[in-house]
């Protein structure tokens, strides 16, 4: 009897076409081994494939030379190396590259590709769709659909080092992915689970080598679920998009902060610091008019003094069809210069790959219409209310 392949958990929601083979970085250890056990294959066989497509950018079965010839054959007849395709591929001068990625259900992510200084930053996204409704992100618009799972967490990573360059001698260029942030589409911590594990088998030697000192996952501040990834005993890093420096202007930029408040996600980052010594990050979006009056400055100051915290302002761009501004020089330079005042660490995000810039999810929207894929219509989504009550 053969050993059941799976046709992504239900778990998550996975809605994969039965004729569409599994990506085999999905396949549960376990399953993979008996379904070697039966054609008589050593159970070593499994780090050997995985490393392949890991470690050395293996893209077919066949590719895979030191598995026996017949034994790649029933491989591709069973298993696909990734499950996931591109979709849409952008590149900038400046070597970012932006993928829209289709997933094995036919619904799509977004991944991008920073390339700069000698390091690979990969930014992954962790579910389809959002449940956090930002007001300046497309990729919440129409909730959540699902969680990814660990296989595909791992997919953008592949897909991703796989464009950089690994005979590279540039040294502005990196041979392979240096840095990983989790702040694609999605709320990270709410699929806290696959990420832990996805990261773990990337941070792997035999796997993409990414240190858990280049990881960063930011959250737009679920408690609980902080709590828990500083329980990972690993050297991660977390950033926390605070947007707004009190919860009146928050809850109206992140809606799910009616359910949370600062105070609660800040002291929940505190304890971060606390348990594992790594100095948390706190983005802000920069909308002009919105949030960098000089009051926000002072708010924003007053709630980060003394904390061992660092800011990163990133200075919205105008996107057309979205009310928000960019700001004004002077209002961003008071907020650097209030901050700093008071101690507070903060530097300004560089902008990469402008020329294919967008707001977040925008580009994956703007695919979807195109090709007659809108998830909405296909399979409805609806925004996830449960998770901070969930988290606090
Ligand atoms: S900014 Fe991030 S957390 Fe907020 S809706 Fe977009 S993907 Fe979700």
């Amino acid at each position: 009897m053969s050993a059941t392949l799976p046709i992504i958990d239900s778990e998550t929601g996975g809605l994969r076409s039965p004729l569409a083979k599994p990506g085999i970085l999905d396949v549960p250890t376990d399953t993979l081994r008996a379904w070697l056990a039966e054609r008589r294959q050593p159970l070593m066989r499994v780090g050997q494939i995985r490393k392949q497509i890991l470690a050395n950018r293996a893209t077919t079965f066949d590719a895979m030379s030191d598995l026996p010839k017949q034994l790649r054959v029933e491989l591709a007849d069973a298993f696909s190396v990734l499950s996931a395709r591109v979709e849409r591929h952008l590149f900038a001068k400046d070597d970012t590259h932006k993928l829209v990625i289709r997933l094995g259900d036919d619904r799509m992510i977004e991944a991008v590709l920073i390339q700069d200084d000698g390091r690979a930053t990969a930014c992954i996204s962790t579910q389809v769709g959002c449940g956090m409704g930002c007001v300046f992100c497309a990729s919440g618009l129409n909730g959540v659909v699902r969680n990814l799972t660990t296989g595909e967490l791992l997919e953008q990573l592949v897909m991703l080092r796989n464009l950089t360059d690994a005979n590279s001698t540039n040294p502005d260029r990196a041979p392979r992915l240096t840095n990983v942030v989790v702040m694609g589409m999605g709320e990270p911590l709410a699929n806290l689970e696959n990420l832990l594990e996805a990261l773990s088998i990337a941070g792997d030697k035999n796997g993409l080598g990414i240190g858990a000192r280049h990881v960063t996952i930011s959250t737009v501040g679920l408690p609980a679920k902080i709590r828990k990834f500083a329980e990972s005993g690993k050297q991660y890093s977390l950033a926390v998009s605070l947007h707004a420096p009190n919860d009146e202007l928050r809850t109206r930029i992140v809606p799910t902060n009616d359910k949370t408040g600062l105070d609660a996600i800040l002291a929940a980052a505190d304890e971060f610091y606390e348990k594992t010594g790594r100095q948390v990050t706190y983005e802000y979006v920069v909308l002009g008019g919105l949030n960098d009056l000089p009051q926000h400055a002072r708010q924003l100051a007053g709630l980060l003094t003394g904390r061992k915290a660092h800011v990163n302002l990133i200075p919205w761009n105008d996107v057309e069809g979205l009310p928000y501004k960019r700001p004004q020089d002077a209002d961003l330079q008071n907020i650097i210069d209030t901050l700093r005042k008071n101690g507070v660490s903060v530097k300004v995000r560089k902008r990469k790959g402008s020329e294919i810039d967008a707001a977040c999810g925008q580009l994956r929207r703007k695919v979807e219409v195109e090709t007659n894929h809108r998830d909405t219509e296909r399979f409805p989504a609806q925004r996830d209310e449960r998770e901070p009550k969930e988290s606090i």
